[in-house]
């Protein structure tokens, strides 16, 4: 893949985008008009602890995620509210916005891009230059996320190149087995996995892989993400877990089950 090109102005390698398999077609110039981008400064969501959150427009998820909807756990309580009107323009701004507020962090700030949302781009893709964008507005920071798009040969060449170059995206596996998939396809990426509620602290997955349950899920633990940091580390040798809870239960296991 092209990714050798280097920035005349900086040490830092920038991505140029291979010119098959990705659309880089000029459709949106980088930022799709219904697409809204919301930072909390300070997150008060106990899981994360105090740190930058953001949350993307719905139109970023990719409808085929088989959480869509109703299993997602940004579908229900006060994050579907605040997503919604994020979704809906009520809050939030622009990318470019976005990325001025990201590169204005102090430089080692760890932050969670997407309490809710996907990577940039709309749907299963993943917009190669706003990727770009976020990764650079990352340097020198400790950014992570999540991405639950199809890991097409294009996205998830994209995705290696983020975890390359510091910004960490954990892919998203729907069950253990799925994880085992995954890792066989895509060593080099870390993977988070969903687990049924009951699933033990420590695990491994049918073909053996460790996999630790994110600390933050126990009650008391005073563990969030601010202090754990697990989700960051993009050559962590172990898959992350996190358990369905609540109403969403039933519908996972209808979800994993097709
Ligand atoms: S494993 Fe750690 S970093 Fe990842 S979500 Fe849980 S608390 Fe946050």
């Amino acid at each position: 893949m092209n990714i050798k090109t280097q920035n005349k102005k900086s040490k830092y390698q920038v991505y140029k985008p291979p010119l098959r398999g990705i659309v880089m077609d000029g459709r949106n110039k980088g930022c799709f008009p219904s697409m809204n981008y919301h930072l909390t400064p300070v997150s008060s969501n106990a899981k994360t602890g105090p740190i930058p959150v953001t949350t993307s427009s719905k139109a970023t998820c990719w409808k085929g995620c088989p959480f869509y909807g109703n299993v997602c756990y940004a579908s229900t309580g006060p994050l579907a509210l605040h997503w919604r009107k994020v979704s809906e323009g009520g809050r939030g701004g622009s990318f470019a916005e976005l990325l001025e507020k990201i590169k204005a962090f102090p430089k080692g700030q760890l932050w969670r891009h997407n309490q809710a949302g996907d990577l940039p781009g709309e749907g299963s893709r993943i917009d190669a230059k706003m990727l770009s964008e976020l990764v650079e507005a990352n340097r020198g920071r400790k950014g992570f996320t999540y991405s639950h798009k199809p890991l097409t040969t294009a996205n998830a060449t994209l995705i290696a190149y983020a975890n390359r170059n510091g910004f960490t995206v954990n892919v998203s596996a729907n069950t253990l087995l799925d994880a085992d998939k995954v890792a066989l396809r895509h060593p080099d990426l870390p993977i988070c996995v969903v687990v049924p509620e009951g699933t033990p602290r420590r695990t491994t997955t049918p073909a053996g892989r460790e996999v630790r349950l994110c600390p933050a899920e126990r009650k008391g633990s005073g563990i969030n993400c601010a202090n754990c940091k697990l989700c960051s580390k993009a050559t962590r040798s172990y898959i992350i877990g996190f358990t369905v809870h609540g109403t969403s239960k039933k519908n996972y296991a209808a979800a994993v089950a097709q």
